[in-house]
Protein backbone atom coordinates (compact mmCIF):
# COMPACT_ATOMS: atom_id res chain seq x y z
CA UNK A 1 0.00 0.00 0.00
CA UNK A 2 1.44 3.41 -0.61
CA UNK A 3 2.13 5.85 2.12
CA UNK A 4 -0.38 8.48 2.60
CA UNK A 5 0.29 12.32 3.12
CA UNK A 6 -1.14 15.61 2.44
CA UNK A 7 -0.64 18.95 2.19
CA UNK A 8 -1.34 22.51 3.53
CA UNK A 9 -0.80 25.75 1.44
CA UNK A 10 -0.62 28.81 3.09
CA UNK A 11 -3.03 31.09 1.15
CA UNK A 12 -0.86 33.93 2.37
CA UNK A 13 1.81 33.22 0.74
CA UNK A 14 1.19 31.04 -2.35
CA UNK A 15 1.41 33.31 -5.62
CA UNK A 16 -0.39 30.45 -8.07
CA UNK A 17 2.62 30.03 -9.83
CA UNK A 18 1.59 26.35 -10.51
CA UNK A 19 5.15 24.90 -10.48
CA UNK A 20 3.67 22.77 -7.48
CA UNK A 21 0.98 21.68 -9.58
CA UNK A 22 3.38 20.49 -12.71
CA UNK A 23 5.75 18.88 -10.17
CA UNK A 24 3.52 16.35 -8.21
CA UNK A 25 4.28 13.29 -9.21
CA UNK A 26 0.65 11.98 -8.39
CA UNK A 27 -1.19 14.39 -10.08
CA UNK A 28 -3.11 15.95 -6.48
CA UNK A 29 -2.55 19.52 -6.95
CA UNK A 30 -4.22 22.06 -8.90
CA UNK A 31 -5.37 25.89 -8.77
CA UNK A 32 -8.39 26.41 -5.91
CA UNK A 33 -11.01 28.17 -8.86
CA UNK A 34 -13.30 28.82 -5.52
CA UNK A 35 -10.79 31.09 -3.83
CA UNK A 36 -9.37 34.27 -4.24
CA UNK A 37 -6.65 34.85 -1.86
CA UNK A 38 -6.05 38.62 -0.54
CA UNK A 39 -3.05 38.89 -3.25
CA UNK A 40 -5.74 38.22 -6.14
CA UNK A 41 -4.57 34.72 -6.54
CA UNK A 42 -6.39 31.27 -6.95
CA UNK A 43 -4.16 29.23 -4.58
CA UNK A 44 -3.03 25.55 -4.71
CA UNK A 45 -4.52 22.84 -2.58
CA UNK A 46 -4.88 19.16 -2.91
CA UNK A 47 -7.77 18.48 -5.23
CA UNK A 48 -7.71 14.83 -5.00
CA UNK A 49 -6.78 11.55 -3.00
CA UNK A 50 -3.53 10.22 -3.80
CA UNK A 51 -0.40 11.96 -1.86
CA UNK A 52 2.15 10.29 -0.64
CA UNK A 53 3.51 12.78 1.21
CA UNK A 54 7.01 12.97 -0.99
CA UNK A 55 7.98 16.36 -0.38
CA UNK A 56 8.59 17.55 -4.09
CA UNK A 57 5.81 19.72 -3.86
CA UNK A 58 7.02 21.90 -1.04
CA UNK A 59 11.05 20.87 -2.44
CA UNK A 60 9.86 23.64 -5.66
CA UNK A 61 7.58 25.97 -3.86
CA UNK A 62 9.36 28.99 -4.32
CA UNK A 63 7.21 30.89 -1.70
CA UNK A 64 7.71 27.87 0.77
CA UNK A 65 3.97 27.99 1.19
CA UNK A 66 3.51 24.16 1.91
CA UNK A 67 3.77 22.24 4.32
CA UNK A 68 3.79 18.27 3.62
CA UNK A 69 2.34 15.70 5.95
CA UNK A 70 3.14 11.98 5.80
CA UNK A 71 1.83 9.02 7.66
CA UNK A 72 4.09 7.10 10.15
CA UNK A 73 4.53 3.21 9.28
CA UNK A 74 6.14 0.97 10.86
CA UNK A 75 7.29 -2.35 9.20
CA UNK A 76 8.78 -4.95 10.96
CA UNK A 77 9.63 -2.39 13.78
CA UNK A 78 11.28 0.35 11.71
CA UNK A 79 9.81 3.34 10.26
CA UNK A 80 9.00 2.94 6.67
S1 LIG B 1 3.68 15.63 -1.21
FE1 LIG B 1 4.18 14.72 -3.22
S2 LIG B 1 2.32 13.54 -3.77
FE2 LIG B 1 1.74 14.97 -2.11
S3 LIG B 1 0.91 16.77 -3.17
FE3 LIG B 1 3.12 17.15 -2.76
S4 LIG B 1 4.21 16.45 -4.63
FE4 LIG B 1 2.10 15.60 -4.69
S1 LIG C 1 4.50 26.31 -5.98
FE1 LIG C 1 3.93 27.47 -4.11
S2 LIG C 1 3.43 29.52 -4.84
FE2 LIG C 1 3.42 28.17 -6.65
S3 LIG C 1 1.26 27.51 -6.86
FE3 LIG C 1 2.32 25.97 -5.61
S4 LIG C 1 1.95 26.59 -3.46
FE4 LIG C 1 1.50 28.36 -4.77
Amino acid sequence: MPLKGTIVVNENLCKACELCVVACPQHVISLNKEIITPRGYHPAHLAEEGCTGCGTCALVCPEAAITVYREKRLIQGQEA
